[in-house]
């Protein structure tokens, strides 16, 4: 049975920390689908299909990494695609404490789905994409935290 994982997110842009949390989760999973959630309550810096264009950029080498996005429920999409693991990243006690929450529900609204959780490297926990919009929005330079795919220019107001 192929194994499918969904590593659902804003991605608002992709961080390293991403892409450090994709790179080991490769070897777990014969699949792992990178998933834009769109969320109608938040307001994203960047369009849809620039995000999309980022990931496919940044994973153009790594056959076993799909990208996709949806609306609503992250379990519905999993069911839609064949997905029984969701994918999310621990950086610290508030991640834990949501994300805790978030995968006993996933869990009974997808029928037994599991959340695999992988803990942030030290050197990435700090990365968040809320972080790199504030320095982004502040006029400053994110590009410490961005794969080299992703080039972006500081505001300027
Ligand atoms: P969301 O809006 O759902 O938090 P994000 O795009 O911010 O979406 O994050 C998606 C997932 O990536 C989450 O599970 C988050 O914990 C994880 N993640 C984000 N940054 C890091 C990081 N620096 N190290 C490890 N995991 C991370």
């Amino acid at each position: 049975m192929t194994k499918i994982a969904v590593f659902p997110g804003s991605f608002d842009p992709i961080t390293v920390g991403h892409v450090d949390l994709v790179e080991r989760a490769l070897p777990l999973f014969d699949k792992v689908v990178i998933a834009v959630g769109l969320n109608s309550q938040k307001q994203s810096l960047y369009s849809l299909e620039q995000r999309l264009d980022w990931l496919a950029q940044v994973f153009a080498n790594e056959p076993k990494v799909e990208t996709g996005y949806f609306q609503n429920l992250t379990a519905h999409y999993c069911q839609t695609i064949g997905a029984k693991y969701l994918l999310r990243g621990l950086r610290n006690a508030s991640d834990f404490d949501y994300e805790k929450t978030i995968s006993q529900l996933n869990n009974i609204i997808g029928s037994g789905f599991e959340t695999i959780f992988l803990i942030s490297q030290p050197g990435y926990s700090h990365i968040s994409s809320t972080i790199v919009r504030e320095i982004i929005k502040g006029g400053g330079d994110a590009s410490p935290f961005l794969p080299p795919q992703v080039r972006i220019k500081p505001m300027e107001f």
